[in-house]
Parts: C-alpha cells; structure tokens; sequence
C-alpha cells in the first residue's frame, strides 16, 4: 500500500503517518477482510424481546496510525433504570472513555417502538468544525436482545439517523427528531470522518469500520455539537418496550346494580400481541337465574362470539344486558379474549376471566366477584410471556466474557497454516547484498547471509561477532522454530493489508486476549513477540535474560515510544542480555550498523539490555529535560538551576520512570543508526555533515576524536539564563542538548535524535538549528 503523506511539521506525536494499512487518500480502497453480517434479524422476531445490553465500539488511530478499537459493554438496565424509571428514561448513562471524552448514553422513548432509539450525545464536544468528534470516536452501536421465552436472541446494529440530542440542561437532554423514518443507511448531513490526528481521513476511518465492525458499515453523521438518535432493525423494535407492559383487562362494566342489569366488557391486550382478537363468552352456571339476554346469547354453556375480529390491542364489546330471575343463587358467566384468524375463527384463549353474580332472595342488586378460569376450556392457552422494560428476568451476564473464538491468528497453534509452506524470504531485492560483499564476508569470515529473514538474521550476529569481539551477539543466534515462521507470516500479513487487528488496547489485556483467541499455546516470551512485532512492524524476538520487560505496563511505553520512529530505520529488535557489563560501564541498550555503502542492504538491529531498567530517573533527560553547564577539562557537566518543568512529559512519573529511561536509551541508540543511515541515503554521515558540525561549532576533525578525549569536547560555562533564555556553548553556538552531547558529535546527534522524538517541542524552541537539521535532513530519509 502507498504510504500516507507524512507532515514535515515535525511534530512526531501529532504526525499521521502510515505504517501498515492506511491507504492514502483516493487510493482505492481494499474489500473488507471480514464478511459483513447482515443486520440481524432479517424476519420479525413475533415475540417480546428484552434489550440486555448496549454496545458501543469506538474506534480511534493510535499516532503511528494503526487502528484502535474499545468495546463497551452497557447493561440496558444502567440505561433506562431497573425497573424502568422516568428519571432515569430522562438523565441516561455517562461514562468516560480511553479518549477521555465524556458521553451521554440514553434512550430515546417514542411513541412508537419502532421509533424507538439511542443517544449518544458527546458532552465534551464543542467547536464550531465539521471534523470536531460531536459524539465521541463511536462507530458502532449495536443492542443485544433476547425473547422474553428465551428462545431466540441476537445482536442488532443501528442502521439508521432518527435524529438528533441539541444540549443537556440539568442532565436532561432535549432531543429533535428530525427524520424517523429515515431508511437504513441513510446518510443525512455528513459522514463523520473522526480521527482528529492531523488531517481528516475519512477514506481511512471508513476502511477501518469495514475491517473491524462485525456489522454493517453505517457512516456516523450528524451536525456539529449535536449528539445523534440511532434506529434499529424494526424486526426486532416492534416487539420491545421499556415502560412498564400495560395489564390485560378483561372484565364487565356495570354489573351487579339491579336484575336487569345493563353490562358492556371493557379489555386490554397485551400491547406486543400481534394479529386479530375478538371476545368470546359463555354462561357457565345459573342459567336457571337469566330470563333472556339482550341481544339473544345462548345460556347453554356454548361459546358466543360477542365482538368482530381487531387487530386494536383494547376495547369493549356491548353485550348491552343480562335480565335476572327474581331468585337466589350464584351465576357464573365467563368472558374469553380469544386469538383468530382474520376471518374471526378462534385459535387461542389470550386472557380469560369469571365472573360471579351472588343473587340473594329479596335483592334488587347483588355483590359479584371475579375469579381466574377453571376447567375446561374451549380453545387452548397461548401464554404471553410477560416482559417489559428494565432489568431482565433472565440472568444474563452484564459483561459476558466474549465467548471464545479462534482469531485469525489460531495458526500459532490449531495447526492450520503449515509452518514449512510460509515463505519468510527477506534478505533479497535491496536487502540482498550485492555479490562482491557477499564474496568478501564468505571468504573472510566465512559468514553467508541467507535469503529467508531468521536464517540471515543469524548470519548478521555471526558477522557482528567477527567484527566486533567486544560483544556476544553470537548470544542471539537462534534456531528458527515454527513460531519465528508464524510470526514472520503475522507481519507480512499487517503489511499487506490482510491482518486481522487485534483487539487488546495494551499488553495486560493482550495476554487475556491470547487465551480467547487460540493462542494458549504461546509462552509469555512469545506472547512478548508477538505483541510488539505487531505494535512495531518488524520481528521483535524475546530471550529469557530479558523477561524484566513483560513486567506491568513496560512493553505499552516502551513501544509506544519506539512507534515514534519511522519505519525503515531497523530491520529488527532483540530483547537480550548481549553486552557484558565490566567496570562499571552498564549498557541498556545498542543499535549496530555496518556503516559502509556496500551494506546498505542491512538497515541496523537494535538490542535491548535487560540492563536498561535499572537506569535511575535522571537519564530520562527527554522526558525532564534540564539545563546544563559543562566546564573545561571535565567529564560530566552538571545540572543548572534554570527551570524547565514547563517541557516536562507528563506520562513519566517519579514512580513509574523505568520504561520510559529504557525507550530513552533505545532511541538515543537508534539515533546513531539513523545517523549512520546518512550514509546510505546521502553517501554521508549525517554527524559529520558540515551543516551538522557547524550549529554546534564542532571541528572538522572531531568525528575522529575519541569521546574520551576530553580535550576534543565542547565547553559551556554558562546557564541558559545568561544567554538570553538559549542554551549556548562558550564560542556563542547552539549548544548541544545535554551534556553527554558535547562529547563527541556523533552523541550531539543521538541526544537531539532523541529529544525529536520524544520531546519536539523543546528541541525546536530552545534548539531551532538541530531541529531544522532534523526537518531538512532527517524526515527526508524517511519520508
Ligand atoms: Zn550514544
């Protein structure tokens, strides 16, 4: 896929640019990798149905640009109350989510059911653009539903704009329903683009929704500042109310006054029955006490149909009068709200009651009673389940664990994908050394580089070690097993768009999301792969040395901090203990590179030293970053008294620095391979560039100077507060960032790499000539 425009702004954090998937736009866009469902059901479901919860997907890119995706999981009852309560109809839900915007949740009670919906009303959302969230990053909005007998459930989407919420007065919202009618898929005012990092790309966001909605793409839409009413499948909202179910009524009027009684039926069915009612009623006992009826009904006991067939769900029916013999006793006369078919025949019995006349001798009127329908009955029960809104009756679960299911990446384990037939070629085309390399590495240090990547990667460490004896790279040689193939494969699906996404915002919950998507197989070292080559795009092999990392939340801002560096810098990253520290030299990590044009087919590695979390707070000089002074003839400089907590980074803590020093140091390490990059890219490195070398005033010799050679190092004897608020070295430069970087220029570049990445903001407006260095001659090498 072509790679989205990079922003030369130079702000990393705020920079969108591809890795993986992001196509540009007017790139045309891939099919979705996943099947879309249709909105279920697709048939009225033609029974009560209980909503047991609401769900909201909300997608967001992450800053290197890869998707995003939180589920939220409401149970309806938090929604509209449990019971269903006017109060709670009206206020709603609130909760917060990851992007920290504050939404609304409530349901929007209509008339109608089938008008019936949610809001979601972004209370965080002001701003006059069209490309502010106005209902947070939410892309789905789904409702789960179960029959109230239990017998058919399913999941239904919003696939329609019913309207939209204005503003939330004392946590009431007004609403405006502007369109309820509004066919499924209809777009009303705008497409939403979201993702507010950097330009709005809404081909981007579309594509996405497709990749990872189990459900109908619905654009979102709705004006700014307003929230949006989502409508649902109708199959499925006909049959659902959240007020509380009107109760059936079946009963006479006017009954019991005097012995010739006028008496109508007053009823009420059940409000979701469907199809044709009418009344029935039969004289049951003490036909010997009624003289005659008004109209004529027979007094037998058979059955009189005293109402036509209505699909209405009330009404009465005029059975106008009953005349009583003068006598004493009990008359029994039962009236049945009977089920039939729109020709009027009688199917089933719906509701059924009896009623009781006591005459005693002498009385003009009489008490009566109802009682509940016994015996045999003329036609059988149909049973409607009672259920309203509200908590349901059925114990579900409010946050169901997802029910296990095989990922698309099962083939680590279930033994679907042959592990032999995946082709892990990658030391070819421009990575492949050219022959006379080849040749010179084979006879002098009898080292081959294969073309499939773990194999090759082996024959690099060997290289390394005959180059460099200082170090024991031949400790990261491994035998490939059928988990590096697997785990080849998982990139190069990413990169060619048919990876499925992963839904685990950090590492804590991908090891959860492992155990539900067939990958229990995997040791936690490999689950560590697994989880940062994804984050990464580039194979991350973890050795046991180096476990420290899948403590906590390490690995999150380790690599949240390493997706700041652009693609292409590193072919891969090791996590071992490789360098053997003596002396009292610690080494947290290393990045090599073979800095010599006929190589530039191997980009560099990067090591981490299991080492590199037990550096204390002060090296995390990017994220606190501090002025210095360093005096003539000395090592180490010292801290000054200028303040610069305004450019701290707030994520670092005094208690949580660790991870954060270990990216420091990694960067600060890839920083020299990015200058040895210069190489490749310009036929020069970039530290020993005239232009690099000038803005610090280096001498042109001093990239040949020993680091150690504290003659060569650059001097400032004075805070930032006496160069007018600009760090200076003592012949009036712009000084390097720290103290370590007027050691040699090649540590200048790495520690200004670094603050780039990391700390942009205060590289450009205390250090403006390294950070348009950065802009001019780094971006381009990866642009
Ligand atoms: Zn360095």
């Amino acid at each position: 896929l072509p790679r989205a425009s990079r922003t030369l702004k130079g702000n990393k954090r705020r920079a969108v640019f591809d890795r993986l998937i992001v196509p540009k736009n007017g790139y045309h866009l891939p099919d979705p990798i996943r099947v879309l469902e249709p909105d279920l059901p697709t048939q009225p479901v033609g029974k009560r149905v209980w909503i047991t919860t609401v769900i909201l997907y909300e997608i967001s890119i992450s800053y290197e640009g890869k998707p995003q995706k939180n589920v939220y999981r409401i149970p309806f009852s938090d929604i509209v109350g449990d019971p269903v309560s006017e109060e709670k109809l009206n206020t709603g839900y609130e909760f917060t989510t990851v992007q920290g915007e504050t939404l609304l949740v409530k349901w929007y009670a209509a008339n109608q059911r089938e008008d019936q919906g949610l809001i979601v009303h972004n209370k965080s959302a002001t701003g006059s653009s069209w490309y502010e969230p106005n209902w947070g990053q939410i892309y789905g909005v789904g409702l789960e539903w179960i029959a109230c007998d239990g017998t058919d459930q399913g999941t239904i989407w919003a696939n329609r704009h019913i309207g939209h919420t204005n503003t939330v007065t004392n946590g009431s919202i007004s609403e405006s329903i502007y369109n309820k009618t509004a066919p499924p898929d209809h777009s009303l005012v705008a497409v939403r683009p979201g993702l507010m990092l950097g330009n709005p790309e809404p081909y981007r966001t579309l594509w996405l929704m497709g990749q990872e909605l189990p459900m109908r793409v619905y654009p979102a839409i709705g004006p700014i500042g307003k929230g949006c009413i989502f409508g649902f499948n109708e199959n499925v909202m006909k049959f659902l109310t959240v007020k509380p179910p009107v109760p059936p009524v079946l009963a006479f009027l006017g009954a019991g006054t005097a012995r010739s009684d006028a008496v109508n039926v007053k009823w009420n069915k059940d409000e979701l029955h469907e199809g044709y009612t009418r009344i029935g009623m039969q004289v049951l006992s003490g036909a010997n006490l009624i003289t005659r009826t008004n109209p004529s009904y027979p007094t037998d006991g058979s059955l009189a149909l005293i109402s036509n067939p209505t699909t209405l769900n009330h009404g009465g029916a005029n059975l106008s009068s009953i005349y009583f013999a003068d006598g004493t006793g009990e008359v029994r006369i039962r009236l049945l709200l009977l089920e039939c078919d729109a020709s009027g025949n009688p199917q089933y019995v719906l509701n059924c009651t009896e009623t009781v006349w006591h005459w005693a001798a002498g009385s003009n009127t009489c008490p009566i009673s109802q009682e509940s329908c016994s015996g045999q009955l003329p036609y059988p029960v149909k049973v409607e389940s009672a259920c309203g809104g509200g908590g349901s009756p059925i114990q579900t679960p409010t946050d169901p664990t997802p029910p296990s299911q095989t990922s698309g990446y099962a083939y680590y384990c279930d033994g679907s994908v042959d592990p032999s037939s995946i082709d892990t070629s990658y030391w070819v085309g421009d990575r492949k050394l050219p022959p006379a390399a080849a040749d010179y590495i084979q006879q002098q240090y009898g080292v081959t580089i294969d073309e499939r990547f773990w194999e090759g990667r082996n024959g690099w460490l060997n290289l390394f070690n005959k180059l460099d004896m200082g170090t024991t790279y031949t400790r990261s040689v491994i035998t490939p097993t059928d988990f590096h193939k697997f785990l080849f494969k998982t990139l190069k699906d990413l990169e060619t768009g048919s990876g499925e996404m992963i839904d685990a915002p950090d590492w804590q919950s991908f090891k959860v999301w492992c155990e539900r998507s067939g990958l229990s197989c995997l040791t936690d070292l490999q689950k560590a792969s697994l989880f940062c080559s994804y984050r990464l795009g580039v194979p991350v092999n973890f050795f046991s040395s180096a476990a420290n990392y899948l403590e906590g939340n390490v690995l999150d801002v380790l690599t949240d901090a390493l997706v700041l560096l652009p693609r292409g810098i590193y072919d891969w990253i090791d996590f071992n203990d490789v360098v053997s520290d003596t002396g009292g030299a610690v080494t947290g990590a290393f990045a090599s590179d073979i800095p010599v044009p006929d190589f530039k087919a191997f980009r560099s590695f990067v090591n981490f030293e299991p080492q590199a979390l037990n550096f204390n707070i002060g090296a995390a000089k990017a994220h606190r970053p501090v002025d210095y002074v360093k005096l003539p003839g000395t090592q180490w400089g010292a801290v000054t008294n200028v303040n610069y907590s305004q450019y701290y980074l707030p994520n670092m803590t005094d208690a949580n620095y660790k991870p954060y020093v270990a990216a420091e140091v990694g960067i600060h390490e890839i920083g020299h391979a990015v200058s040895y990059f210069g190489l490749d890219f310009y036929g020069q490195i970039l530290h020993e560039m005239p232009e690099w070398l000038s803005i610090s005033g280096w001498s042109p010799d001093a990239p040949s100077k020993s680091p150690s050679d504290v003659s060569a190092h650059l001097v400032k004897t004075r805070s930032a507060s006496e160069t007018g608020g600009m760090p200076k070295t003592d012949a009036n430069k712009e000084a390097p960032v720290t103290d370590y970087g007027c050691f040699h220029p090649a540590e200048d570049f790495a520690e200004a790499y670094r603050m780039y990445i990391l700390n942009p903001v205060f590289l450009e407006q205390k250090f403006p000539k390294k950070y348009a260095f950065m802009l001019d001659k780094v971006e381009p090498m990866f642009g």
